[in-house]
């Protein structure tokens, strides 16, 4: 049995205590726990090994979510993916969020698994999500213990996936987050949570916590995101395609964002592909053509489940049918 490394467990109740606390510790030593669900894994493999976590359960103003679709939404970054994915507002006019919440790993971790871990969630890759001797008997790598990547021995970064399910998604919609630490409060594009770097993936302070997510107002944008994985009972994506599109009356397009997930170590803005979609109807061929489009910047490495080349295949494949399926949804309601 794989049994946690010793750590301090801190609880703040609200949020300027966790602020406190955090001011008061090495960020280097200490982490974020929300619903444990990735992180307490990960650490009985000793991928990390804090002396000290912050819990962010007890945290009550992160765990609300506010506003209506004409103005936008604030949701916490304490939220349960269950809440999320069943939230009557997200199911109705963000169901491209709803559906990616609800597709992440089990029910039980999805109770657990909170909005805010979801976005924040390490990369991931089959040379280290294995459990500490497996990875000392490869000499470790770059990510963790080790100087070489296994993936890329040449390379001087590490490539490890963004595998979260959700994140894609928050690009597709153009959220914002709220982080919180030390250091004050910012507001930032979710764009510039993400880093392409399987090590520092991520574009925040380790003591800012992720308080808020902020959503623009729906304004007519309708959305979907597909995901493959290899068993649909769980796991994590091999593929995530999140699609927001504006379409006008007469069905031309008049805006669209195209992100893929799970191809790189940070959710891909497909920007060619959204950009040739935009002033045409979505016929078979523009479908085509934007699925070429964004198979081109997806490069999938050999370091996550199944062939890379079936991989990078599927982008082609999903992405046009995910707008197909955006296509053939009813309009949604007109801005009120
Ligand atoms: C078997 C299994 C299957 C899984 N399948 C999927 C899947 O299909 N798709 C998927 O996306 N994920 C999957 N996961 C990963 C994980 O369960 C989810 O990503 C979950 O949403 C993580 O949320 P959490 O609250 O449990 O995060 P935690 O485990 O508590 O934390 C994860 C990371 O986020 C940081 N963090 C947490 N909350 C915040 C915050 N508010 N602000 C700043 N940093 C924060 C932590 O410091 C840590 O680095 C799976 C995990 C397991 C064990
Ligand atoms: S991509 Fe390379 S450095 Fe990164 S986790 Fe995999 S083997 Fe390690």
């Amino acid at each position: 049995m794989l049994r946690l490394p010793p750590f301090s467990y801190l609880a703040p109740r609200t949020l300027s205590a966790a602020v406190r606390v955090l001011a008061d510790h090495d960020p280097a030593e200490t982490m974020l726990v929300a619903g444990g669900t990735d992180l307490y894994p990960n650490m009985k493999r000793r991928q990390f090994e804090p002396r000290q976590l912050v819990g962010l359960r007890h945290i009550r103003e992160i765990q609300a979510l506010t506003g209506d679709p004409q103005h936008g939404l604030s949701i916490g970054g304490g939220m349960t993916l269950t809440q999320i994915s069943h939230h009557p507002t997200v199911v109705a006019a963000y169901p491209a969020l709803a559906t990616a919440a609800g597709l992440v790993s089990t029910p039980q971790l999805r109770n657990m698994g909170t909005i805010g871990g979801n976005l924040c969630v390490d990369t991931r890759c089959n040379y280290y999500n294995q459990t500490y001797w497996w990875r000392q008997a490869i000499g470790f790598c770059m990510k963790k213990d080790g100087d070489t990547c296994w993936v890329a021995p040449g390379s001087t970064r590490c490539w490890a996936v963004s595998s979260s399910d959700t994140a894609p998604v928050m690009l597709a919609l153009d959220a914002q987050v709220r982080l919180v630490g030390p250091q004050g409060e910012r507001l930032i594009p979710v764009h510039d949570l993400y880093r392409d770097d399987g090590i520092r993936y991520l574009g925040k302070r380790q003591d800012e916590i992720l308080t808020h997510i902020l959503l623009p107002p729906t304004d007519g944008w309708r959305m979907h995101y597909f995901k493959l994985r290899r068993r649909e009972a769980f796991d994590f994506p091999i593929l995530g395609v999140a699609a927001a599109l504006r379409l006008a009356n007469d069905g031309t397009c008049t805006d669209a964002r195209l992100v893929l997930g799970a191809v790189a170590s940070t959710p891909v803005v497909a920007s060619e592909a959204s950009t040739q979609l935009i002033g045409r109807r979505l016929t078979p061929e523009v479908i085509e053509a934007a699925a070429e489009m964004a198979f081109k910047p997806a490069k999938p490495l050999d370091n996550t489940d199944l062939l890379l080349s079936y991989r990078k295949k599927m982008v082609r494949v999903h992405v046009a049918r995910t707008l197909r399926h955006l296509a053939a949804v009813p309009s949604p309601p007109p801005r009120g």
